[in-house]
């Protein structure tokens, strides 16, 4: 572990529960300190140091001297009509990325990037488009909590003051190819002596990356697994999302009837209508084919038109047939309409600047 230069000061929210301990050992404090510094930070959103009374004045005084507690910086908050918010966020090295927050009858749910950027260029994806930038290490993932929990005034309908109930890994970039920050920014976010939230709360949403499937499972970490599948075969999905061709349908639904689903839950399987693509009810009950056996719940997310995009969104008729042919068939199959189309914060409208720079660019009516 590194401790910088005096000058050059820690940031506290780069460490886990256990290596803060060290931390405050080093900077000659005793080790119990490191739990009160998490409960301030993590439990009651403090930011500064001498906010923290029940650490000595001398502690409070070393601290502030070498540390500090630095979330990514905030460059800029959208609201939208329906309430939800999107955070731009600009990383120390000057990458964007983007979190959604979406309130909700007793919910507060938060969806937040793994990376900056995609590598793998969904076609009908903007932050796709735009190809990938970099991984977010795990303190700047679970940043983007911090800082929407700290931007939020209490509220009755948001639970206990203003904390995040449920996370969502759906916004930019593909948890699963950045593995190791991505599970250690969940251990943090489970962590009792941490942000707290039960892995039953937390979903990762993977674009179907086989061996990372596995690896969550091997992790323990118990979080809701969702993929997005998208096409009910692999000549749509080949057309739709290259990854397929490096993870075929066969491999990857393989890959789910062997993940270790505890009792009682199930895999959330996503699909993004596209007009003319694979909205037919002959691609629905192929899907129904497709899934059969696997213990899932199926999200059907009408496309969300972008000016970095061809594809159209189905009409509603379309939409519900397909939902029918699924009932049909025995699946639990939700309509899903996302939010915050109007500032682009809505699925796949995320790509790291601000909506108001891409408004020319979007369609009629966003
Ligand atoms: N990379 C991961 C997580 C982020 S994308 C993944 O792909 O699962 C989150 C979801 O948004 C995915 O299910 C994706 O298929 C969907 N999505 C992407 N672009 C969309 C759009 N324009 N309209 C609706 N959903 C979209
Ligand atoms: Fe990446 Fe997911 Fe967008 Fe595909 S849908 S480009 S995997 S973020």
């Amino acid at each position: 572990m590194d401790i910088k230069e005096k000058d050059n000061k820690i940031n506290l929210l780069e460490f886990s529960a256990e290596d803060l301990r060290t931390v405050v050992e080093r900077l000659g404090m005793k080790p119990y300190r490191a739990a009160q510094i998490c409960r301030w930070i993590y439990s009651e959103g403090v930011e500064s140091f001498f906010a923290m009374t029940d650490i000595s004045k001398s502690d409070r005084e070393k601290l502030s001297e070498a540390a500090e507690i630095r979330p990514p910086e905030l460059s800029e908050r959208l609201v939208s009509d329906d309430e939800t918010e999107k955070h731009l966020f600009a990383l120390q090295d000057g990458e964007k990325v983007e979190s959604v927050l979406i309130p909700d009858e007793g919910r507060l749910t938060l969806c937040i990037s793994s990376q900056a950027g995609c590598a793998l260029g969904c076609r009908f994806c903007l932050t796709g488009a735009g190809g990938i930038r970099r991984n977010l290490l795990p303190h700047e993932i679970t940043g983007q909590a911090l800082v929407a929990e700290a931007g939020r005034p209490a509220s009755a309908t948001a639970g206990k003051g203003c904390k995040i109930t449920n996370i969502v890994l759906m916004g930019m970039g593909e948890p699963l190819l950045n593995t190791e920050n991505v599970f250690e920014a969940l251990r943090r976010l489970i962590s009792p002596k941490m942000f707290n939230i039960s892995p039953r709360r937390i979903t990762l949403s993977t674009a179907g990356i086989v061996p990372g499937i596995k690896a969550l499972g091997e992790s323990g970490l118990d979080v809701n697994l969702a993929v997005s599948i998208n096409a009910p075969n692999d000549e749509i999905r080949d057309r739709i999302m290259p990854v397929n061709k490096k993870y075929p349908l066969k491999a990857l639904v393989k890959a789910l009837k062997d993940y270790p689903l505890a009792p009682r839950r199930r895999i959330t399987v996503e699909y993004v209508m596209l007009k003319g693509i694979n909205d037919k009810v002959e691609h629905a009950a192929e899907l129904g084919r497709l899934l059969r056996g696997l213990r899932c719940k199926i999200n059907l997310i009408p496309f969300n038109e972008h000016g970095g995009s061809e594809f159209k969104r189905p009409e509603e008729a379309s939409v519900l047939a397909f939902q029918e042919r699924l009932h049909s068939m025995n699946y639990t199959a939700f309509i899903r309409e996302s939010r915050g189309a109007d500032i682009l914060a809505a699925c796949g409208q995320l790509r790291g600047f601000s909506a108001r720079k891409t408004l020319t660019e979007a369609p009629p009516g966003v």
